[in-house]
């Protein structure tokens, strides 16, 4: 028994069922010999009741608990500090199981209640006002950690069983870890597990066009929001380095090819940055761009912060921004700051020094 939990301990081998897709669960239970049906059941302790201990699942019969229990695992990323804001937002910072750490935010806006959760540690997209930019990657996540940020969050804030909203906008370009983002979607949906609906999940890209591509193709396809930030292919450049690979041009061309019967809108998010790109000339031109897709603008005014170079607009700037868009009927809304007495902020977040060696660091982040 002793040999068995060092084995436990020190011998990685162990399947992890976090990581499975129910038919990929039904398999793997069919290879040992039990029935597909185990696997709906294990399901439901996992993403309804939250329960990871087999040993607790206690519609199983012995022997299968025993199994999974000397088999398997089900590891569930630990929240390693929690901070509450006087507006109600939260921030967990989480630590995996390697000691790399992501954070995720939740926003109890009325009446969606909203996780914002990380897809990899941190982001190689180099963002110019993004401190999560200035990491560099790290890794990306699974789709067990992705998940298991949604499980943690839900079991954190009493809503396992309640509705919810994600939106895939913390550390990471989720179309940069394209598929463990997708499969953790297809577990989030499945309805032993979480159900959630993907009309329910936001991702966010700065416009990976191959991602996109594929996105056109899956059956799961979340609500899409495009980080856009810019109006020129030039000053794109400038702020989203690695966005010289695909120009606007091909980034909107995607867009235009999404099934919008079944969407509402594309959310274009656009972060205004004094002097660079809040000028009335960016603004017309973001409305010639935007001409003929169902679009949503979400402006994002930058709040200042160590080791961004860039400013905040005046209020005045960023009014007759968003002005110009409403005068040419498109939907516009501004993001209110949220959790800025935490610190909390989709997007912003940061490891502070090398992300590559970050056991045991803290990762602090930045309100917008
Ligand atoms: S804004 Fe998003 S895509 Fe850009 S560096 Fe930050 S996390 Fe990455």
């Amino acid at each position: 028994m002793l040999q068995k939990k060092q084995e436990r301990t020190t011998n990685p081998p162990f399947l992890d069922l976090a990581e499975f897709e129910l038919e990929e669960l039904e398999d793997t239970l069919e290879s040992h010999g039990t029935k597909r049906f185990h696997a709906r059941q294990v399901y439901r302790w996992i993403y309804h009741r939250g329960i990871t201990d087999p040993l607790q699942m206690t519609d199983l019969s012995k022997s299968l608990r025993e199994l999974l229990h000397s088999e398997f695992r089900i590891t569930t990323p630990h929240v390693e500090t929690e901070s509450s804001s006087r507006d109600g937002t939260r921030k967990f910072l989480i630590k995996l199981g390697d000691n790399q750490h992501i954070e995720a935010v939740f926003i109890p806006d009325t009446p969606a209640m909203t996780f914002c959760i990380s897809t990899q540690v941190g982001c190689a997209m180099a963002c110019g006002f993004c401190l999560t930019g200035k990491m560099g990657l790290a890794r990306n996540l699974t789709a067990g950690e992705i998940v298991g940020q949604v499980r943690l969050l839900a079991t954190k804030t009493k809503l396992l069983n309640r509705s919810f909203n994600i939106v895939l906008m913390g550390m990471g370009e989720p179309l940069h870890n394209y598929d463990a983002t997708m499969k953790a979607l297809r577990i989030l949906h499945s309805k032993h597990g979480l159900a959630i609906s993907p009309r329910r999940i936001t991702l966010s890209t700065v416009g990976i066009v191959p991602g996109l591509k594929r996105l056109l193709d899956e059956p799961l396809m979340p609500n899409l929001a495009i980080s856009l930030h810019a109006t020129t292919d030039a000053q794109r450049t400038k702020l989203i380095p690695p966005g010289r690979k695909y120009s606007l041009s091909d980034i909107l061309e995607v867009c235009r090819q999404f099934p919008l019967t079944k969407r509402n809108r594309i959310t274009f998010e656009y972060v205004l940055l004094a002097g660079v790109n809040d000028t009335a000339e960016d603004a017309y031109r973001l409305v010639q761009l935007l001409s003929g897709i169902k679009a949503k603008v979400n402006l994002i005014p930058l709040n200042p912060a160590p080791g961004i170079p860039f400013n905040r607009p005046s209020d005045l700037s960023i009014n007759q921004f968003a002005k110009i868009l409403a005068k040419r009927h498109l939907t516009i809304s501004v993001r209110k700051s949220r959790g800025q007495d935490i610190n909390a902020a989709c997007g912003q977040l940061i490891v502070e020094g090398d992300p590559k060696k970050s056991a045991g660091q803290k990762i602090s982040s930045l309100m917008q």
